[in-house]
């Protein structure tokens, strides 16, 4: 067995509107071309007819349980519920299966090859754009471990984790082109016109999240306001992946996406 069966990108959907941004970074991944396996996690949340679509994209699609009873750190989860989608992602450590794998948030986007990130160690992960001292958890190279899986779920109750991100170990910092948030296009703009060209994956972070955004689909262009403009090439790209190769095989109405 290589390297392409233990090793594998890992994403997460709790519902049908993030399992439409799962497969087309599925497809992302497979146009900027791969050699690990494609894994989604989803949640009961997810439709029986979106679970089907996944499997035609990904290698597997792993049902997990937004919360088990029975084991006390879930049970001090509910007692914050704002831990909810950070706790469900913790579920990626529980895939032992594999090796080493890279976690994508459903809302990003692959523009290039990226198996290099797989020569990276638990955990990498690019600075926050927002508060660079903290790592964003839209993409992180991990460890699949029972163990961790405990402590983390243990420790995310009370502290937050992987606290020493910031100081322990530079080569667990990721390049920012690995995790480029779409904002950052016009809050940097004399980088992004240096960098742009380099960025390997885009996170679309926050409010703007592709699948919300109006489509035309007699143009099939996207519509954006005007403070979006500096947005709008990536979010073509998004839209572009889904037309060709996520749209064709839903029965569902495009139009009626935006509102989803
Ligand atoms: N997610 C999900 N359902 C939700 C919210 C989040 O499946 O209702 C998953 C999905 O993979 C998503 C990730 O959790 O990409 C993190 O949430 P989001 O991307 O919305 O947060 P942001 O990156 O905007 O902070
Ligand atoms: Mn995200």
């Amino acid at each position: 067995m290589g390297a392409a069966e233990e090793e594998a990108w890992v994403t997460l959907a709790t519902n049908d509107t993030y399992a439409l941004g799962a497969l087309v970074l599925a497809h992302s991944i497979r146009s900027a071309g791969t050699s690990r396996r494609l894994v989604a996690l989803v949640t009961p949340g997810v439709t029986m007819a979106m679970r089907d679509q996944l499997s035609g994209t990904f290698d597997l699609v792993q049902m997990v349980n937004v919360l088990d009873s029975g084991d006390t750190a879930n049970l001090a989860l509910l007692t914050r519920p704002d831990l909810g989608v950070t706790f469900t992602k913790l579920h990626c450590w529980r895939l032992t299966q594999f090796s080493k794998c890279v976690f994508l948030d459903a809302d990003t986007l692959m523009l290039h090859p990226c198996d290099e990130l797989f020569d990276r160690e638990e955990l990498s992960a690019a600075p926050d754009a927002g508060w660079p001292d903290c790592f964003n958890s839209g993409v992180f190279v991990f460890r699949p471990s029972l163990e961790t899986y405990q402590k983390l779920l243990t420790f995310a109750v009370s502290h937050g984790s992987f606290d020493d991100w910031a100081t322990k170990d530079i080569s667990r910092h990721l390049p920012f082109i690995y995790n480029m948030c779409s904002t950052a296009t016009y809050s940097y703009l004399p980088a992004y016109k240096k960098f742009g060209e380099t960025v390997r994956i885009v996170h679309f972070i926050g409010a703007t999240k592709p699948w919300l955004q109006p489509f035309d689909s007699e143009t099939r262009k996207v519509r954006v306001s005007a403070d979006q403009e500096h947005q709008r090439m990536l979010l073509q790209i998004w839209w572009d992946i889904f037309c060709y190769h996520v749209h064709p095989h839903l029965s569902i109405d495009m139009g009626g996406l935006a509102s989803a």
